[in-house]
Formats: C-alpha cells, structure tokens, sequence
C-alpha cells in the first residue's frame, strides 16, 4: 500500500456524519449559502439513525413542554443540563413541524391526528413514530432534502483526525482516507461538525450498527480535548437475546409485559406504578437481577419473556412489524402467538463531546469554546439526558441540535477564519495508518476486539463495583499493550476492511479507558452507572459532570463541573 500525497480540499463547513444530526445540519447549512461537505464512512442512508425504530418524543395538543421537561430531567437521575432540557422540549413540536413539512409521514389517528405513543419515564404518550421505523423514516426525509438543495457528499471517506491548533485553540479542517483507494485528503475549513454518533460496539452485547465504534471521541481525545459524563452508557432492557439486537420500547410502550421463568410480572417489584413503562436503567437492572437471581428463562436461564400476544396480530402488523421480523429471523418465535426471549442490551452514549446549548465544542471544564469546532447528536453531550436518557429523546436530540448546529455556524461563520492547511497536515493519520500496516507481531485484531467487548460487557455493564472496574483498567491496559503488537494480513489500498476495523478498534480502546475511570470513581449510583458498593445517589459528591481528558503520558485525567439546575431541584427519583 502506497501514503499517497494527499489531496487539499477547501469548505466553510465540513460535516462529519450523515445520521439525522450531521443532515439537519447540513441542510441549514446549505441554505444559509455556505460551502459545505458532508462526510460519512457509510452511505448515508446506512447510518444508525435509520435503525431507530419506536419514535420521537413531542407534547403536543393538550400535553405541555415544562411536563416534557420535568420527566426528562428526573429520567436523567438530575445530572441534566436543565438550560439544555427546556431548549429540547420547547423546541420539540416546532422540530415534529419542521420533519412533517419536510415529507416525512408519521403515523396518525383516524381523526387524523398525529399519533402518539407511550414511552418509558414519560408522563403522557409523547412517542410520534412511522409504524416501527421512524428513524428510517426521518433519515430518507432529510436525504432526500439535503441531496435536493444540492449539499455535497463525500460517502466512504474515513474521518482520522482533527486539525486543531492548540495554541490558538482553533479547529481548522479534518483529514480522511478514502475506503475505495486508500487515498489521504485533507480537508480545510473553517467550521468542522462532528455529528458521528454512538459507540455502543465496545460491548459484546449492543443494539448498534457495526459502524457505532466512537471514532469522533477519541479523535478528539487524542488532540488534547475533554470527554464529559462517559461513564454512562444505557442498556437497553430488550435486545433480543444473545444477540442485542434491539426489540424497541414500542413494544413495551403498547402494552408488551415481562415474566421471569416463574410467570411473575416481576416489574411489580422493582416500579410498581409504571411497571415494564419504568424508565430504561430501572427495567434492566430488574431484568438482570431476575436472571442473576436464578429467575431466568430459556435453556440458558440467561434472559425473561417479552409478551406480546395478548396485543393480537392486527395490532402488531400495523404497529410492530419489524419487531415481528426481527424476533421470527433471529429467535425463530412469532410474537402474535409466542413470547421472545430478551435482556439487556448496551444501546446509548449519554457522554460524549462537550458542548454549550449553541454546539459548540468546550475544550474541557472550564467550558471554553474552541473556535470552529461543533458537535452534535450522539456524540455530542449537550447532555439533555443526563444520566439516563428516555426512549425517544435522542432521535430528537439528533435532528433538533442538528439544526441548532448549523444555525449557530451560519452565524458564526463572520467571525471564523480559514488557516490554511497543508499536506503536511496529514501526516499524523498516515503514520497511524503506516504503524498499523507494517507492525509486525502475532496479535490479531478480530481477537483483541473479542477480548474488550466481553470484558466491558462483564465489567462494566448493568451493576458496576470497584472491583470488576479496576481489574477492567487493567484489561484495557494489557489489550493496548497487545495492541501494539497486532498484525494486519491485508496491505492493499482498496477496500481494506482489515485496516479500517483495526481503526475503530484503536478509538473504542481509546475511549472505553474514561468510560472505566470516571465510572471507578464515581462512587454514587446514578441513572445508567449503577455501583452494587455504592447503590445511593450522592448528590453532595456527585452532583456534578464529569471531564476527562489524557495527559502527557497517556493517562486518563479527571475534573469535575457542575450541572446546571434550573427549576427542577434534585429530588428522590422513584417510578
Ligand atoms: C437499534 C436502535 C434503535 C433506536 N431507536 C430510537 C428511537 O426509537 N428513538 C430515539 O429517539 N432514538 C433511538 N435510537 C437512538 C438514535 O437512533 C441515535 O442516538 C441517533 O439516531 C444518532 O444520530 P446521529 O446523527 O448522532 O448519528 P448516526 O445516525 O449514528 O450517524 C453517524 C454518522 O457518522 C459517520 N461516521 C462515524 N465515524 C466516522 C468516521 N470515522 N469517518 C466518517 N464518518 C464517520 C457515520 O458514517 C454516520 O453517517 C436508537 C438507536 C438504535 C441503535
């Protein structure tokens, strides 16, 4: 394989990512008149947005915006940014709006109405939803309007590395290699959006795409920035067991009920008011204390029942078709007659880049702005969810902070200047690509990824204590190690897989060591991050975001911010 010299390209904007995120932004973008690219590993259409399936949360009609908002910030254990909360739901119907005058049809009543589910922490039915693919739904709908006003697209472009000047504390482009060739780009600009999405395949069981490895947080790791809050991850009460494959909240939110191996509905014990409608982190650690407990089903007793049956055949076809799908092809059990076997799933980031309520990257704690740097979606921690984050939230997270983004870019854009790149700019991704291609050792990628993923689906997953976490940083540290040894067999320029996995591989190693250090030393349970040797909240240590960033050597350095409380004062949270 040839380090090409890399082609220099020249943007207003560069848009790394084309879920419903890097889209709505896009399309702002295009229609304030900047130049603009958008760059994405996979066809657009493929990426993880278009997975979501239950819906996208509003209150709409005689439902009101401060309920919206109380429930999310309660979901979130109150480790959500209150400012960024209420900006969420007041914006929510405009954003239902804007998708519907885009194309997209949601699913209606038969007065006409848009229909609404009920999702899980929700005090109303906010859920709007097209059948069980709303997320696909929405995706085609900014596609195609994003191709319509013209926006560029560089598709199967790999994202390596940031252009940061630390000095002047300033992003000025990013560089890529081009899946086809394996030829390098720079691209210079004066805005950069990460809107890269989730990183849930650093666990073995996960609900993500296999593009989900969370390239966009170690990429600004590694140029010097700070990670907020990644010590929570969600897990999703209902993959489809063992593969993780995502059986969606809608149908919980229908009416579907859990039973251990006994029959109970074991949910009476854990929310007996919301029952299986409990918000996410409160139903999977029911379901995994039932199976720990011995109360678990199916031969492994390794999971419990999802019934649907009472729902009949007529609901479920127009409702959950998909669901009904994915349960015959993976389980080989039809829910309009049989109950499926489900369990916790790894499925969503809380933390990720920091940002302020306008997108705009903070460089760590002291929530400085970095000058032409953006992020949002799920890589982003604008941090509207907090600790926990409700079902359906993030769909509009995504498309409403989106278009928040592109927004504050046109605006911005006065007072951004170009630095112009170079090729040399490039030669931090090619000596990454160039170490990986000619190591020599006996270390294999597909291996080592194994080996992280069942550690941190083992020891970092639903009950966390000091213990498993601590010998997890030793895990990590050992695979990096090994890492350093790995051999790739494939050297070509096209299409080489093996490098681009061996890529991702690097980032979710990267990332996983802050998911472990900031869940070792948040000695609280809170939302998603449960610790059995510390099960209460802790408000008067840990009412407060976590930062951390690496140092000189390569360790994993933590500080602390506080959350922004606004008019919903930290109470006990019970369901
Ligand atoms: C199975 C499933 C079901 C879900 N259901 C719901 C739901 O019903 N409601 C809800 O609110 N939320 C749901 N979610 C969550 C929600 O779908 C996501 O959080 C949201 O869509 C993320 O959008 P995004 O634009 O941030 O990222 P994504 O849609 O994941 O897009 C990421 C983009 O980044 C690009 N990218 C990443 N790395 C690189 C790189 N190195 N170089 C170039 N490009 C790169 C990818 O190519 C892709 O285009 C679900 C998630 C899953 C996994």
């Amino acid at each position: 394989m040839t380090c090409d010299i890399p082609n220099i390209y020249e943007y207003d904007v560069v848009i790394v990512g084309a879920g419903l995120a890097g889209l709505a932004a896009a399309i702002e973008c295009k229609k304030a008149g900047l130049k603009i690219c958008v760059i994405s590993k996979i066809h657009p259409l493929r990426s993880h947005s278009g997975a979501a399936q239950g819906g996208i949360n509003a209150a709409l009609r005689e439902d009101d915006a401060k309920s919206h908002e109380f429930d999310t910030v309660k979901g979130g254990d109150y480790l959500g940014d209150q400012s960024a909360i209420k900006l969420l739901c007041d914006r929510a119907p405009e954003t239902i709006r804007y998708i519907e005058n885009m194309g997209a049809v949601f699913s209606r009543e038969s007065s006409g109405v848009i229909a609404q589910r009920q999702f899980g922490g929700q005090s109303k039915p906010r859920a709007c939803y097209a059948k069980d693919r709303t997320g696909l739904t929405c995706l085609q709908t900014f596609y195609e309007q994003a191709d319509r006003l013209g926006v560029e697209f560089c598709e199967e472009f790999f994202v390596g590395d940031l252009l940061f000047d630390a000095d002047r504390n300033k992003v000025y482009g990013i560089t890529a290699m081009k899946i086809k060739d394996g030829a390098f780009s720079v691209f210079n600009a004066r805005a950069v959006l990460f809107a890269m999405g989730g990183y849930a395949r650093c666990y073995e069981i996960n609900s993500n795409a296999h593009a989900n490895t969370g390239d966009a947080l170690s990429i600004a790791l590694r140029r010097g920035l700070s990670l907020e809050d990644m010590e929570f991850v969600q897990f999703h009460p209902t993959g489809l067991n063992p593969s993780g494959i995502l059986i969606s909240e809608a149908a919980r939110g229908e009416g579907g009920r859990l039973f251990n191996s006994k029959n109970e509905r074991f949910m009476s014990r854990y929310a007996p008011k919301k029952m299986e409608l409990a918000p996410r982190d409160v139903v999977s650690r029911a379901i995994e204390t039932e199976i720990a407990e011995g109360r678990g089903a199916g031969e492994n007793k390794d999971a419990v029942w999802l019934d649907l049956t009472h729902l009949g055949e007529d609901l479920i076809a127009a409702k959950l078709p998909e669901l009904r799908d994915l349960a015959i092809t993976f389980q080989g059990l039809d829910m309009v007659k049989d109950r499926v076997m489900i369990r916790a799933t790894a499925h969503y980031s809380m933390g990720g880049i920091p940002t302020d309520i306008d997108a705009r990257v903070k460089r760590d704690e002291t929530a400085a702005i970095v000058e032409g740097f953006y992020a949002a979606g799920e890589c982003a921690c604008v941090s509207v969810h907090g600790a926990n984050r409700l079902g359906a939230n993030s769909l509009l997270e995504a498309a409403l902070f989106g278009r928040v983004a592109g927004e504050t870019i046109a605006k911005d854009m006065a007072n951004l200047t170009l630095k112009n790149a170079d090729k040399s700019d490039a030669a931090g991704f090619m000596a990454e690509v160039d170490r990986l291609l000619t190591q020599n050792g006996n270390e294999s990628v597909a291996k080592l990824r194994a080996e992280l993923q069942k550690s941190m689906t083992k020891n970092v997953g639903v009950f966390r204590d000091q213990e498993r976490l601590a010998k997890q940083k030793e895990i990590i540290k050992d695979i990096r190690d090994r890492f350093k040894k790995a051999r790739l067999t494939d050297k070509s320029a096209r299409y080489n897989t093996e490098l681009f996995e061996a890529l991702e591989f690097g980032h979710m190693l990267d990332f996983s060591a802050l998911i472990v250090e900031g869940a070792l030393r948040r000695e609280e349970s809170r939302g998603a991050h449960y610790r059995t040797d510390f099960p209460d909240r802790d408000d008067a240590k840990f009412l407060r975001h976590t930062f951390a960033a690496l140092d000189k050597n390569g360790e994993v350095k933590v500080a602390y911010a506080p959350v922004d409380i606004g008019d919903h004062k930290p109470q006990k949270r019970s369901y």
